[in-house]
Parts: structure tokens; sequence; C-alpha cells
């Protein structure tokens, strides 16, 4: 394979460079810490359009729904140039852009697309992911908030927990079990919801950082119409495995950037915090380095497999464990390296407090998108052929 970027790759690289260079927002610039967020939801919006004016979003999409139908490289340049411009993202990046889109185009009809897929990419409407529930959540399938239909409305009751941007959405990619009596994969359905419909109440979990990123959501007698089902009635596993397969894959390339943003910051607080010369710094790096390599090439043969069949493969979880490893180690690292006075940071912009933060929200890489264990099951048995363990 080569790895050289092509000419229109390049300049386009350049492009989105230069381009962030001029517009990152002052107030984001000088933020005081990691989790800080000057940046109120309708500019966050605005910066959204903004991005997707500039042409850096939706670049592997269809162009009849707004995307540029470009190959996936051009997707990987603007999600490392974002990373090491550290600019702030699209407001859809965790879940609308990385795999509720994917997902609505591959199973969405006409109607659904040329609806829901605009709004998204310019971040008019900000979607979140109702997948788990206190009793679905590595064993998805067992899913129990209902939907019934009558007439031409499905009727939703239940609850979800741990939604992502659920406090800040107005649409959710819902499963729902339909069909009670069928074996539980096949009873499932999928379900575009409105999250501004009458009976839709989410309530914030703050996190162990002090962030309320996820939530609660429950549905009392929520009405969704019949036309927003994504596949047919009792699909729904089918679908939530593509969600799954871009949540693992594509997104990968997120993860790839995002750690080489985390590598070059540990490279400035070893030089500025005058620990070059500590050996366990030097081997930190090296092996985080290291990891960040493995996870690129990991995933260029990722994205070769996604230009070819158009969709990640179980191959993707192993980028997904490399990922929240290497994330958790190398942050668990810095926590060492300023011993135990990283408790009292004496402000939210010194390395303490970005260390402490960093850290504890590493804690749930190897949880979200499915848990370490899980992917590891995956890895054995559908990666590696290996007799499946129960
Ligand atoms: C930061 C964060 C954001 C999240 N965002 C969302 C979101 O937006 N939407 C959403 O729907 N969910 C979200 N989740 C939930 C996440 O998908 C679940 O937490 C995850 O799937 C695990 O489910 P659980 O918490 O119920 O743990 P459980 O499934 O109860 O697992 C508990 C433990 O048992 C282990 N285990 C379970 N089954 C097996 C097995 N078969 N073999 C080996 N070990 C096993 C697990 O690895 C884990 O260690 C988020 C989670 C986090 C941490």
């Amino acid at each position: 394979m080569d790895f050289t970027e092509l000419a229109d790759e390049s300049a386009f690289r350049h492009r989105v460079r230069a381009w962030l260079a001029e517009h990152i927002p002052v107030a984001w610039r000088g933020r005081p810490g990691p989790y800080a967020d000057p940046m109120s939801l309708d500019e966050r919006r605005a910066w959204s359009k903004q991005l997707y004016a500039a042409g850096f979003v939706g670049l592997t999409w269809p162009t009849p729904y707004g995307g540029q139908g470009k190959p996936i490289t051009f997707q990987n340049i603007v999600l490392e140039e974002l990373a090491r411009a550290d600019a702030p993202q699209h407001v859809n990046a965790s879940i609308g852009l990385a795999f509720a889109g994917p997902t609505i185009l591959h199973w969405g009809s006409e109607e659904q697309k040329a609806r829901l897929i605009p709004a998204l990419l310019r971040g008019d409407e900000i979607w979140c992911q109702g997948f788990s529930e206190p009793e679905a959540g590595s064993d998805l399938a067992n899913v129990r908030t209902a939907a019934v239909l009558d007439g031409d409305t499905w009727t939703v009751n239940g609850s979800k927990i741990w939604s992502s941007f659920a406090h800040l959405a107005d649409r959710c990619i819902l499963l729902a079990r339909t069909e009670p009596d069928a074996p539980k994969h096949r009873g499932l359905s999928f379900l575009l919801a409105d999250m501004h419909a009458p009976g839709v109440r989410v309530v914030p979990l703050t996190q162990i950082t002090g962030q309320p990123e996820f939530n609660e959501m429950f549905f009392s007698d929520v009405a969704v119409p019949a036309t927003s089902m994504l596949g047919e009635r009792g699909d729904g596993w089918k679908v939530a495995m593509t969600v799954l397969r871009h949540e693992r894959g594509t997104s990968a390339m997120g993860m790839a950037a995002a750690l080489e943003k985390q590598v070059r910051t540990f490279a400035r607080f070893v030089r500025d915090t005058g620990l070059g010369e500590d050996p366990r710094a030097q081997e930190g790096l090296r092996s985080a380095w290291i990891s960040l390599q493995a996870l690129r090439y990991t995933n260029y043969r990722l994205l070769s497999a996604v230009s070819r069949k158009a969709e990640p493969g179980p191959e993707s979880a192993v980028a997904k464990l490399a990922w929240s490893e290497a994330n958790q180690q190398l942050t668990r690292l810095a926590l060492d390296l300023l011993g135990p006075y990283v408790a009292y940071a004496s402000s939210q912009s010194d390395w303490s407090a970005l260390w402490r933060c960093e850290a504890l929200r590493a804690r749930g890489n190897s949880i979200e998108g499915g848990t370490s264990e899980i992917l590891k099951n995956v890895v054995a048995e559908r990666v590696l052929g290996l007799p499946k363990g129960r």
C-alpha cells in the first residue's frame, strides 16, 4: 500500500489547516481547561455551519443530501487537522456524523435521507443514541423499551441510560421492542425519534469529571410516526449492528486524531514541567507514539476495507481497543508523574487539572461503544475465528 498523500489530498490538507488558523474562535483558544467550553450551544451550531460551508463536513456522503462524495481519506484529513489545531468539534461530531448519519444513509428511505441528512450536516439538528438501558448494555438485545403500533403511529414507553448529549439533542436513534413474542434479537425495531415530542424527559447524569455529558431518558406514551422507522419492522438488530460497526470503525479515525492530540499535549507537558529526563516520561512517550502509529496503520487497513465494502467490519473492534488502552495508559502516566499533588490543582488551567480530567474521562473509554471485554470477544470470534467461549 502506498501511504503518500495524493496531490489533491495534500492541497486539501493545506486548505483545511490555513482555514482553521484563521477561523478558530478567539474565546475557544483562550479557554482555561480541557472541559471548559466557552461556546454556547448557538455558537457551537454557528461554528458547525461555518465548517460545513467551508466544505469540511460530510466529505464522503452523497451529494444529493449535502455531502461531497469524496474518498474517505479526505474525511481523515479533516479529523487530523481539527485535532492538531485543537479546534472545537462540530456539534454532531460524536454521534450524528460518526454513526447516526452513516446508518440513515445505509438504511433510510429517500424521504428520510432528504429530510434528515442536510440538517444533521449543518448542525441544525443534534442527534443522540438511545440504545443502553439499565438491563441492556453489553447485552443490547435485551432492550425493553417498547413501541406499539396504532394506525400509523408507534407509541413508545420505557427508559434509556448513559445517552450522551441527549440534553442537547433534537433527534434520537432509538432501539425499541416491537415484537414482544419474537426471539429477543428479532423483536427489535429502529426508530428515529423526535426529542421535542411530548412525553420525552431527559435527566442529566454528572460524570466523574464533573461534566453532565450523558443522561437518562424517559419515554411516556411518545408518538413516533411509522414513517420514522429505519429499516423494516423487526430489523432493529441488523440496523443497530450497522451503528456499532460505524461507532467502533469509522470513528477510529477520530480516535487516532484524538490520541495524536493527547500525545502532543503530553510531550508539551513533559517539556514545560522539566520532566524530559525522567525515564518514565521518556518510555511513556515512546510507547504512546508507537501505539499511535500502530493505530494509524490499522486504520489505513480499515479505510481500505471501508472503501471496498462501504462499511467497516468487525476488525474495527481492534482499533477501538487499541485507542482506549493507549489513552488510559498515557493519562495514568501523567498522573503518576505529577504525583500526589495532582489532587490540589490550583486553577483550571494548570497541568494537574488537565490530566486529572483527562484520566478520569479516559476511564469511560473502555466502556463506551462496547466494553473492552466485549470487543475482545468480537476479535476472538469474528476476526480470528476462534470458537465461542460459551
Ligand atoms: C462515556 C460513556 C458514554 C456513553 N454513551 C452512550 C450513548 O450515547 N448511548 C447509549 O446507548 N449508551 C451509551 N453508553 C453506554 C455504554 O454503551 C454501556 O455502558 C456499555 O455498552 C456497557 O454496558 P453496561 O454499562 O450495561 O455494562 P454491562 O453490560 O452490565 O457490563 C458490566 C461488566 O461485565 C462485562 N461483561 C458483560 N458481558 C460480558 C461478556 N459476555 N463477556 C465478558 N464480559 C462481559 C463488561 O465488560 C463490564 O465489565 C455510554 C457509556 C459511557 C461510559
